[in-house]
């Protein structure tokens, strides 16, 4: 075996002694809520497609429109040739939702993230982060070079001390957090941060990739409670609640320009594919035509939380912590045996001691099975977990 080979299957065993192997499985989602998995269909509270756009008719007719017209790929970077026309009117509707001046769009959330940060702040300047933030805000963290530090999970108090320690001696300060945290599916205090940033002049960056579409009326997470909150740097996902495929920033039109200029992930990547862009734009329609239906995810969650004297949630994610990853796989397992697919949730993805059962709520699902569900895991799952 070459040393390359050796390290790779040596790796894998000690993760699999630990039971934090992971593994690709096969999984045909055609339906709204259903997923055929091991030649078995199972209904889905494991996804992120929350109003179900990557099913929906209209989302779906607009995609193959596009590819009809501009073709299959983009061709090249933005920068380049890849600057399809789509691009210009997706940016537009974003900005407008976001109430920002204007808006740019990534291959992916992560590309975003690892491009965003590194083109704002360097070394020299300061990066406070909420420790339960995702990945690409910390690889974003990690790649730019600033001195960062890490706050405690929704901790204003903490964040003010780490403001109060480090701010004075750093040139720039960037705030960064989850707006919708997505293993946990709380909140941030966004209006409370932004006022903080703003008297320490910090720029606070929210990654809304759970809150679009979904909360604050599918604005997003700093629209919640009503008025807006002034977060300059409005980051997410089109890959969630958006049923399709990329990622944005919506900001001030001299910091997007920047961003155009500057980021690494946007000059250096192919633009997104036509049927992607021409979806997203038809799954705003969508979401700005019905308010409604951009409310059901988070009162389905409701009705599971209800039922199970859960605390009310603030997204359509509601996590079940379990503990340990291999009782936490056996209750995923458990799930999946009675039809509901429920994938666990393991270290590094949360803190070693959490894993949990991660529960997503969409629009499409039935209120029986969402209860049946419910009465599953207090039957057989939270029981063990009283035991445990
Ligand atoms: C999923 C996710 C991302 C990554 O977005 P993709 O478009 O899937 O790359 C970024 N941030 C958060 C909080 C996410 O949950």
């Amino acid at each position: 075996m070459s040393s390359l080979d050796a390290f790779a299957a040596a790796k894998l065993a000690e993760m699999e002694a630990r039971n934090l192997r992971r593994w690709l499985v096969e999984t045909d989602r055609r339906e709204e809520v259903r997923a055929t998995r091991n030649g078995r269909e199972l209904i889905s509270f494991c996804c992120n497609d929350y109003l179900n756009l990557s099913q929906n008719a209209r989302v779906k007719k607009a995609a193959i429109n596009a590819i009809e017209t501009y073709g299959t790929g983009s061709g090249a970077s933005r920068l380049v040739t890849g600057n399809h026309p789509l691009f210009g009117i997706l940016e537009a509707r974003l900005a407008k939702l976001k109430q920002a001046e204007d808006c740019v769009i990534f291959g992916s959330g992560y590309l975003a993230n690892l491009g965003i940060v590194p083109a704002l702040v360097g070394p020299g300047d300061l990066i406070l982060v909420d420790e339960l933030s995702h990945s690409c805000l910390l690889m974003g963290t990690k790649l730019s070079g600033a001195e960062a530090h890490i706050f405690r999970h929704n901790d204003l108090g903490h964040l003010t001390d780490l403001l109060a320690a480090h701010r004075g001696h750093a040139r720039h300060c960037l705030i960064l957090t989850d707006g919708v945290f997505s293993m946990d599916g709380d909140l941030a205090p966004v209006h409370e941060m932004a006022v903080l940033a703003k008297a320490h002049d910090a720029w606070l960056m929210t990654d809304d990739a759970h809150g679009i579409g979904v909360v604050g009326e599918g604005r997003g997470s700093s629209f919640v409670g009503g008025v807006k909150a002034d977060v300059p740097l409005q980051m997410g996902t089109l890959s969630k609640a958006i049923g399709s495929y990329g990622g944005y920033l919506c900001a001030s039109k001299p910091v997007v320009d920047l961003i155009r200029t500057r980021a690494r992930t946007l000059i250096y990547s192919t633009g997104l594919p036509p049927a992607s862009v021409a979806a997203a734009i038809a799954a705003l329609d969508v979401i700005e035509e019905n308010p409604d239906y951009a409310a059901l995810p988070v009162k389905k969650a409701a009705l599971f939380t209800r039922a199970l004297n859960l605390p009310a949630p603030e997204s359509p994610i509601v996590p079940l912590v379990i503990g340990e990853a291999e009782a936490t796989m056996k209750a995923s397992a458990l799930l999946e045996a009675e039809g509901y697919l429920v994938t666990g949730i393991r270290p590094p993805t949360v803190p070693a001691g959490t894993a949990r059962l991660r529960f997503t709520f969409t629009a499409e699902h039935k209120d029986e099975d969402i209860l049946r569900l419910a009465g599953l895991v207090r039957d057989r799952i939270l029981p063990k977990r009283a035991a445990e």
